[in-house]
């Protein structure tokens, strides 16, 4: 089983991923966290310079986060699932048509054919869009709003925003669930949709 968690910043993704995690391993469940981009070596390395202030054109930005997933698929979420996990990943493809594709314009036909080839076609069962108003979100982190996206325009966030909507209402294993919530109450609703999926 296959679940990722996509939404705009601050809408709580890693909080509830981790949460499900937690609460998936409490029930004696094999479940894995994975985040993107990150979670392998590559990742990581990717990471570090996506999120800093360093010069970047959109098209190097698109390639770097499917690098970022091809290693992760292939080195991680694959075996994973191989094994019998249930692997909760914090953000997946559908970010990058939400930020690379929504946000910045880049396009969508390309942005799809390169996250059929970094996935290898491999997308979650059920993908959860955590959704917040980006002045919402965006006052959240204000405290630590660290990285270059967050300083975007509010415009781009809108724009990711209707993004995220665009892929929910076309896709049948995207489901939405408002973030603007307690963590407990978000987690309720996020196991509420969950909790039909798992195995015995
Ligand atoms: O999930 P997290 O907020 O840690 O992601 C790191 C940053 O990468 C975020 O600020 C997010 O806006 C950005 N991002 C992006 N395009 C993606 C995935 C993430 O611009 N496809």
């Amino acid at each position: 089983l296959f679940i990722a968690f996509e939404g705009g910043e601050g809408a709580g993704k890693s909080t509830q991923a981790a949460a499900l995690e937690s609460a998936l391993l409490a029930d004696g469940y094999h479940a894995a966290l994975v985040r993107e981009p990150g979670s392998t070596k590559l990742g990581d390395y990717l990471r570090s310079y996506l999120v800093a202030k360093k010069p970047i054109v959109p098209l190097a930005e698109l390639l770097l986060f499917e690098a970022s997933r091809a290693q992760l698929v292939t080195e991680r979420i694959r075996p994973l699932l191989d094994d019998g996990a249930i692997v909760i990943a914090d953000r997946f493809a559908g970010s990058t048509v939400a930020y690379q594709g929504h946000g910045r314009g880049m396009d969508l036909e390309q942005i799809r054919w390169l996250n059929d080839a970094a996935t290898g076609g491999l997308y979650p069962d059920m993908t959860i869009l955590l959704d917040i108003d980006p002045l919402v979100g965006l006052g959240r982190l204000m405290a630590d709003a660290a990285d270059r996206f967050e300083d975007e325009e509010i415009a781009f966030h809108k724009a990711v925003r209707q993004g995220f909507h665009e892929q929910e209402d076309k896709s049948g294993t995207w489901c939405l669930v408002e973030g603007n919530h307690s963590i407990d109450d978000v987690a309720a609703a996020v196991w509420a949709r969950v909790n039909p999926l798992l195995p015995e």
